[in-house]
């Protein structure tokens, strides 16, 4: 009977990308998956350290997997991989107690295999943190998760140190993935029936092709567009201090290049921006939205936000609030600071507004996105739209779940066969995170029966 394999991943896209990688290694290695612990050989815990909630969740499941151990005697190899095993090394194995066989960084998943072998063979605990390296990864091995979404790497690392942030400790420096093998993996990607790609790196927007001189990040974007078969082409997350007319221009020249921008802003407040290191001003980000939404109407626009940053008073929480208030952003992920491990605000500023405080600042910011984004899907309700089908509704059997251009996420009833088409949806009612409508008739797509199409028997919307 062949051995299983479970990987519980935290964190970001990229993580969820490795744990793919990951995935597909274990399996050219013989393993199965299974989604139970009790049933796994082996459990890989990838885990992400840009928050503080990321790491205490990996400590809390070494404990489940140790009470596992003690009470059903069943004891399978534990690797811990990811941000945390690159920062925390060998000081997991002792504080998880003896459950952590194995810690590898994120420069070792290759080694993945081998390494779960040796210590199975000789159940002495193993940490393999090998220096950054260059980014190359064997076509065909990765195991994708989604049906219709495929995250290809261009770019690992980052060099920009901003104040907060521990990628450049765990990641390493950036390193841009060869052209020839971003389009590998894209055209693969394609032929295995995956309908769009998101193009993943700390920061897209600085790619130059090592292979390619003169390729920017626009000049790949137009080298994917080229590719048949891929419909959606989705980037994150571009740095505002580099987006370039060029970028822009190929956004507004290219079809397939999704009318939307994650654009990390962190706080509206020009002091505490330099606090951070972001090296961008209030002004020249509202600028830069101003110029954004002159290339691309209709945009949508997505951020990440801190409250709570070392030094931010109420002054500057209100700048938070109003640039909020004037981008008005589709979608927002917000944090309350915490200090990261070797980061220069770790190092250098008194981790100052109290707790109660950032609770407080969250919570108003919260309210305010949540209005925002209210009000932007009312305006949505009876507007008819593409939407690209990714799944099933996570409410509903029979509701499905796509997105649209902007990312707006849109319920519909619908059957499964759905899934990878891109229908045109009226949409009917709004919610605070997503839309619901039905699909018109009269679709143009040509696959499994959609309502209008003559072989359209069941499941009419
Ligand atoms: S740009 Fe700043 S926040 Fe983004 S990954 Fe690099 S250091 Fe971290």
């Amino acid at each position: 009977m062949a051995r299983k394999y479970l990987i519980e991943t935290f964190g970001c896209q990229m993580n969820v990308h490795d744990s793919e990688r990951m995935a597909g290694l274990l399996e050219q290695a013989g393993f199965e998956a299974t989604e139970e612990a009790a049933e796994a050989d082996v459990v890989v815990i990838n885990t992400c350290s840009v928050r503080e909630r990321a790491e205490e969740k990996l400590y809390t499941r070494l404990g489940e997997l140790r009470l596992m151990a003690a009470e059903h005697g069943h004891d399978p190899i534990v690797a811990v991989a990811g941000c945390v095993a690159q920062q925390e090394g060998a000081a997991i194995l002792k504080r998880s107690a003896g459950v952590a066989d194995v810690v590898l960084g994120t420069q070792a998943i290759r080694r993945l295999p081998m390494l779960v072998e040796q210590a199975a063979t000789t159940r002495r605990p193993l940490v393999d943190l090998d220096p950054f390296e260059d980014v190359t990864f064997p076509l065909g091995v990765t195991r994708r998760s989604d049906p219709v979404k495929a995250y290809v790497t261009i770019i690992e690392g980052c060099n920009e140190f901003c104040s907060f942030c521990v990628v450049p400790y765990t990641r390493g420096h950036e390193r841009m993935r060869p052209l020839a093998d971003i389009l590998g993996e894209v055209r693969e990607a394609a032929d295995s029936g995956r309908r769009e790609v998101q193009l993943l790196g700390q920061i897209v927007n600085h790619y130059e092709a090592p292979d390619v001189p003169g390729c920017d990040f626009a000049g790949l974007l137009e080298a994917v567009h080229e590719i048949s078969g891929i419909e959606r082409i989705r980037f994150a997350s571009p740095h505002p201090r580099h987006v370039s007319p060029r970028l822009l221009s190929a956004m507004a020249r290219l079809p397939k290049v999704c009318r939307h921008l994650h654009l990390p802003v962190q706080s509206g407040s020009t002091r505490v921006l330099e606090s951070m290191r972001r090296r961008y001003t209030r002004e020249s980000y509202l600028d830069l939205v101003g110029r954004i939404r002159g290339s691309l109407p209709g945009v949508a626009l997505s951020t990440d936000m801190i409250v709570g940053f070392p030094g931010e008073t109420a002054a500057d929480f209100d700048d938070t609030l109003s640039l909020t208030a004037a981008v008005r952003f589709q979608c927002m992920f917000s944090f309350k600071y915490s200090p990261r491990p070797n980061t220069l605000a770790e190092k250098r500023l008194a981790d100052d507004v109290a707790e109660g405080e950032k609770t407080r600042r969250i919570v108003a910011l919260q309210a305010l996105q949540r209005s925002i984004q209210s009000g932007l899907h009312d305006a949505l309700v009876g507007q008819t739209v593409d939407v690209l089908v990714d799944g099933a509704s996570r409410r509903l059997d029979t509701e499905l779940s796509g997105r649209t251009s902007q990312n707006v996420v849109v319920n519909l009833p619908g059957p499964q066969a759905w899934i990878g088409r891109t229908l045109a949806v009226t949409l009917e009612r709004a919610g605070a995170h997503s839309v619901w409508g039905r699909a018109v008739a009269g679709d143009r797509d040509t696959g499994p029966a959609a309502p209008g199409d003559p072989a359209d028997g069941e499941g009419r919307a």
